[in-house]
């Protein structure tokens, strides 16, 4: 197929935080050294910012480090933290732990509340700014590869097929686009990340990545507000051999940002992430706040929780990978913005030096591991290194451990503690351990309909699925029986439908593109790829 072809310098797939951080720092750097240098930013969201979705609290120092000036410049902070606790729930009752009380990784003065979605449209500007291009709506679809391997640029996906794959009238091939180099920053499970992981065996000799998935909120309370508060909550309705809780982040105008995310580790086939969310919203402490007031905006995304000893290689032949899609998250401190920054702007120091110096090969980009290396984001996630591993033994080995971990600066445990993959741990036992679902009152608790509603995701009906099954037999043949098919539960958007005697209806037109089936599916059968367009339209979130 003929394709359109464009030629760029350095090309960077994603406009979230880390994407956007490379192409401003790279753009200064080409001009400080009255370098010409194309760079041009892709996102698959149609308008930039509209697939961001974060707790967040900030760490400032990330963007403080990229622009000094950033509060005088308008950088968008919703508040700054004033209160900050932590409290454990029981399932009527919750106790409070502020002050000395409070572990180190829930502190959060000094941090700035933000929306995502808000920080990477005034992101896209500065880029803008410093000459960089940046597309919102074209989608990454796949690699392109040189005949001796190396990363060449990526080809956008068809525009106008049918959902059978057919041409319609108004049908554009995708364009190839070809780069000297090629930044992922795809976030979180990116599609063409995965491929170039397994094509390239960059996970080789590393722990496997895991996943938590977070579901978010934003309501408008009926009472006063709480701007400024971040509370985050522990326990109930989490068993014992469930890692996560909850956010209740106080936003101006009376709303808060409340979220619940939960490590896709914990081996339930029937969990359901939307569910325990709602679930969570009836505990007393959370009914209080919220009875009476309004559900606003709705989002869910997965969360690369795995640490250091997870993340893949970070470059080859042609091509670096930033964010999360490389696994830059701080899981202890339940924050990945800052570190998404800095591992753009170290992507853009190695960068700069192989554009000039040695060329985009696997020696000439190796310089981003070292600069890593020497960072202040490498330091802060070596002492977190094995904070995560403990929880897979249950919630109080894990606490013991993660506790030490964090009294000894990470010294303790020492060496690299071994992980398991979130979709080994399944038990086989059918989909039996399901929990009961929390009765829908359309007041606290909303189904998953209402929630997508929430989300503005939209996508075209008439275009091939985005959600591929590789093997549809597995399904029937052996997913029903030995796991009780989970993705009619692990969704969070109520894609995947399971109906005995029927079998499987995927409604991909639901999709939030949190990447929870393609990492949570017990067999690795179902692979996301980027749909024509469409998706979640978040803001504010
Ligand atoms: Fe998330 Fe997959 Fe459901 Fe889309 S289909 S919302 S990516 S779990």
């Amino acid at each position: 197929m003929e394709r359109e072809v464009l030629e760029v310098d350095v090309l960077v797939v994603g406009a979230g935080p880390a994407g956007l951080a490379c192409a401003i720092d790279l753009a200064r750097r080409a001009k400080a050294r009255e370098q010409q240098l194309s760079i041009l930013v892709l996102d698959k969201a149609e308008e930039i910012g509209k697939h961001q979705l974060s707790g967040a609290v900030m760490d400032p120092h990330g963007i403080l480090e990229l622009f000094p000036q950033a509060r005088a410049q308008g950088f968008p902070i919703q508040a700054e933290v004033g209160d900050d606790a932590l409290y454990w729930l029981t399932e009527k009752s919750q106790r409070k732990l502020s002050g000395l009380l409070l572990p180190p990784p829930f502190k959060n003065h000094g941090n700035w509340i933000v929306s995502a979605a808000e920080v990477v449209q005034w992101l896209a500007a500065r880029a803008e700014e410093a000459g960089v291009e940046v597309y919102a709506g074209f989608a990454a679809a796949g690699m392109i590869y040189d005949e001796s391997g190396a990363v060449t640029g990526v080809r956008t996906v068809d525009q106008g097929r049918d959902k059978n794959g057919a041409e319609k009238p108004n049908f554009q091939p995708g364009m190839e686009i070809r780069a000297r180099l090629t930044v992922l920053a795809e976030g979180t499970r990116g599609s063409l990340t995965k491929q170039l992981i397994a094509k390239k065996k960059l996970q080789e000799g590393r722990n496997p990545q895991i996943w938590g998935v977070g579901v978010k909120e934003i309501w408008e309370l009926p009472g006063a507000g709480i701007t400024g508060t971040v509370w985050h909550t522990g326990g109930w309705p989490l068993g014992k051999s469930e890692y996560g809780g909850g956010w209740i982040y106080g936003l101006p105008e009376r709303r808060v940002s409340i979220g619940f995310v939960v490590g896709m580790d914990h081996g339930n086939p029937a969990f359901d992430y939307h569910a325990s969310m709602q679930e969570w919203k009836t505990h007393p402490f959370l009914a209080n706040l919220l009875r009476g007031g309004k559900l606003l905006r709705y989002g869910a995304k997965t969360v690369p929780e795995g640490g250091l000893h997870s993340m893949p290689r970070l470059w080859g032949d042609g091509f670096l990978i930033v964010g999360d899609a490389a696994g830059f998250m701080n899981a202890a401190r339940l924050k990945g913005l800052h570190l998404a920054l800095k591992s753009g702007m170290l992507a853009a120091e190695a960068a700069a030096g192989a554009l000039t110096g040695e060329g985009c090969s696997t020696e000439g980009l190796a310089r981003y591991e070292a600069l890593f290396e020497a960072s202040w984001a490498h330091d802060e996630l070596w002492k977190v290194r094995n904070f995560r591993q403990g929880f897979q033994k249950g919630f109080l080995t894990g606490s013991f451990f993660a506790g030490l971990g964090v009294m000894t600066g990470g010294r303790l445990p020492g060496g690299r503690k071994p992980m398991e993959s979130d979709h080994h741990r399944y038990a086989k036992d059918g989909g039996e351990n399901a929990r009961a679902k929390p009765r829908v009152d359309n007041e606290l608790v909303f189904d998953k309909l209402t929630s997508v509603y929430h989300s503005g995701t939209v996508h075209e009906e008439d275009q091939p699925c985005h959600l591929v099954v590789l093997e549809p037999d597995i399904c029937t043949s052996r997913c029903t029986r030995e796991y009780g098919n989970p993705c009619q539960h692990f969704c969070p958007a109520a894609v995947y439908e399971w109906e005995d005697g029927k079998g499987l209806t995927i409604n991909a037109s639901n999709c939030v593109h949190c990447k929870t089936c393609d990492i949570a599916d017990p067999y690795q059968i179902i692979n996301w790829e980027v749909p024509e367009g469409g998706g979640p339209a978040y803001s504010g979130l």
